[in-house]
């Protein structure tokens, strides 16, 4: 515990701030990392974290006894110390009923309340070329609807007893320890699966669970400029909430962009390696290959290039994704040395050779030594 954050950094207040700033923190933050709904992360650890600040900071004698002493209250953590058990905090009425009835799915106050349908993550693979241009995709993804033979009911013959372990509500409450807090919440009933009513003959097209999976396509536009990792989310996409009483969740899309054959990318710019044959170096030449953009790219190599030297092509990259414009092509000329040559090529590189080596090695040595120096 040694690493503890300071309670007041936690919720993000002043030393000085008034219980109703402490409070309208709380709720911000207890919204923004509610394990349920946040997709952050550490959410929990987060929610827990606030949620320790809170109570602590809430409660006029423990704040005090903190603002002394910090964490290292003389009778130990101030969970110790305050006679630490549970800190029941009642998120239910701290955070108002819309919160809780968005993330169950409307109904009032201790109606039947069902909870948010689930999330739903794919991946999706794209070609490079996908990030250059406006392109739409297409997914298809299986999700739970209505059964059709019962209509949802889950009855083979459509007749429905109450279920008794939660009287009908279709949920239950759950006392549960979460760090050093209980946390009451609310849970689907087990028993019925949270819809209140028991078949005693159960569907035999769903088994009885009211629901079957169907496919469904879904249209989609890749940003401009995304890259491999991106997430879409598509409001509402997920799946229903149990019952269908709920919001449904949402879909998220992770983009795998694949990779180029002989592009890399260095964020809006691509880098790729150009071998060259040495005379092309020594004479100078035009390379020109088929872009990801469909139109030629022309690489022109000056005379007298130099393996390692760079060549920039403006604004033939990637889109820029804050802001505009493209990012460049960056093209690093090799040396290609072939494998083996013929007899004739040897021949007459041989003839060659007094024009193409230095007249006096010793001199050339020093002289690119300086060049060097010069240039560093
Ligand atoms: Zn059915
Ligand atoms: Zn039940």
């Amino acid at each position: 515990m040694a690493d503890k954050r300071d309670y007041y950094e936690v919720l993000g207040v002043e030393r000085s701030a008034s219980e109703s700033d402490l409070k309208n923190a709380f709720r911000r933050l207890a919204r923004k990392y509610h394990p349920d709904r946040s997709t952050e992360e550490d959410a929990e650890d987060r929610f827990k974290e606030i949620q320790e600040a809170y109570a602590i900071l809430s409660d006029q004698q423990k704040r005090a006894q903190y603002d002394r002493f910090g964490h290292d209250s003389p009778q130990g953590n101030p969970f110790g110390g305050f006679g630490g058990g549970g800190f029941n905090i009642n998120l239910e009425d701290l955070l108002g009923g819309d919160f809780f009835s968005s993330m169950f799915g409307g109904g009032g106050r201790g109606r039947t309340r069902q909870r948010r349908g689930s999330d739903i993550l794919i991946r999706h693979s794209i070609d490079l070329k996908h990030v250059l241009e406006q392109s739409e995709q297409e997914v298809i993804i299986e999700l739970p609807e209505a059964c059709d033979s019962c209509a949802g009911s889950g009855a083979q013959d459509g007749e429905m007893t109450s279920c008794t372990k939660c009287a009908g509500q279709g949920q239950v409450r759950v006392r549960q320890q979460v760090g050093p807090f209980i946390q009451q919440s609310v849970q689907p009933c087990d028993e019925c699966s949270g819809r209140g009513s028991i078949s005693e003959n159960p569907c035999r097209e769903c088994a009885g669970s009211g629901q079957e999976m169907k496919s469904k396509t879904l249209r989609f536009n890749i940003p401009l400029g995304a890259e491999d990792g991106t997430r879409l989310r598509m409001r509402g996409n997920g799946e229903p909430a149990p019952q269908g009483q709920g919001e449904p969740g949402d879909l998220f899309i992770e983009l795998e962009i694949e990779q180029h054959p002989w592009f890399e990318r260095s964020g809006a710019d691509l880098i790729m390696s150009l071998p060259l044959g040495y005379s092309d170096m020594v004479t100078g030449t035009t390379i020109t290959l088929e872009h990801l953009d469909g139109k030629s790219l022309d690489i022109k190599i000056p005379a007298m290039s130099n393996s390692g030297e760079t060549i920039t092509i403006k604004k033939r990259g990637l889109p820029r994704q804050r802001g505009s414009g493209r990012g460049d092509v960056i093209v690093l000329l090799k040396l290609h040395m072939p494998k083996k040559i013929s007899k004739a090529t040897k021949k007459a590189l041989s003839a060659l050779k007094e024009n193409l080596s230095p007249a006096d090695t010793k001199q050339s040595i020093l002289d690119d030594a300086v060049d060097r120096r010069a240039g560093s």
